[in-house]
């Protein structure tokens, strides 16, 4: 079966609202670090954080108000985080690969199951607020990382994948970074590191969890590689290394496939 560019355009405005979803849910992302990081509740009208001022509807609508902004309050003229409109951009293109996935039926066995692409929206979604969350403030939170080990679980366990397999890779990802935590007595990394090494397994299953960690730490260095150059960084430096986790797990989630059968063609 062609794919031709005449399919592309018909699929264009399911794209477009795919895309736009993505942007309203990157928006709602940002509000929730925001406030998860404040300790307020999710609900109720969002403020600038510099004057306080509460920010009207027509300010508020994700990508279109900052550029029509020239991110800046429209009250205090004070500079609006490039956060905003970065993650906003980031979950709307996710959302848009996650649903491209649908069209590549050579490649996607589970091409029908609209259930599947729900899932890795929600697993990105989840992985999204994570990656932000520990780029800020170096922080992985447990409020995320436990109800969504069992939401990952139970949607895993609907779609039909071995929940034994699952619960080894948990055990993978977590025990590799407890051997971590006690040889260095925790100095080396967190509890949270822990929890979000079982969240990536009960998300990815075996032998995938495998894959995200090796890619994790490749990006790791590379980006440390790259800070230590630039001389941002020490090497006594804080490492946000729950995002590289966070980040190498969407990769996964979107092409492990791929990358294992690359992996293993090289090795046979
Ligand atoms: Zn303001």
């Amino acid at each position: 079966m062609g794919f031709g560019i005449w399919d592309l355009i018909s699929m264009l405005p399911t794209y477009f609202i795919i895309f736009v979803i993505g942007l309203c849910i990157g928006s709602f992302i940002d509000c929730l670090v925001w406030r998860l990081n404040r300790k307020k509740t999710i609900l109720g009208r969002s403020i600038c954080p510099q004057c306080k001022k509460k920010i009207a509807w027509y300010d508020n609508i994700p990508l279109i108000s900052f550029i029509i902004l020239r991110g800046r309050c429209r009250h205090c003229k004070k500079k609006i985080s490039f956060q905003y409109p970065l993650v906003e951009l980031a979950t709307g293109i996710l959302f848009v690969i996650v649903w491209l996935r649908l069209n590549n039926t050579s490649d996607f066995v589970l091409q029908t199951s609209y259930l599947l692409l729900l899932r890795d929206l929600i697993f990105i979604s989840i992985l999204i607020v994570i990656f932000i969350y520990d780029l800020r403030w170096y922080l992985i939170l447990d409020i995320i990382t436990v109800p969504a080990m069992a939401l990952a679980l139970v949607l895993n366990f609907f779609l039909g994948f071995n929940c034994l397999n699952l619960l080894i890779a948990a055990a993978i990802g977590g025990g590799f970074f407890l051997l971590q935590y006690v040889v260095s007595r925790g100095k080396w990394i967190g509890g949270g590191d822990i929890r979000l090494g079982v969240l990536m397994g009960l998300m990815l299953g075996y032998p995938q969890i495998i894959v995200a960690l090796m890619l994790a730490y490749i990006l790791g260095s590379i980006v440390g590689i790259m800070l230590l150059a630039a001389k941002k960084k020490q090497w006594s430096s804080q490492i946000p290394f729950g995002a590289f986790l966070s980040a190498a797990t969407v990769v996964v989630l979107l092409w492990g496939e791929k990358i294992l059968d690359w992996y293993l063609g090289i090795i046979f």
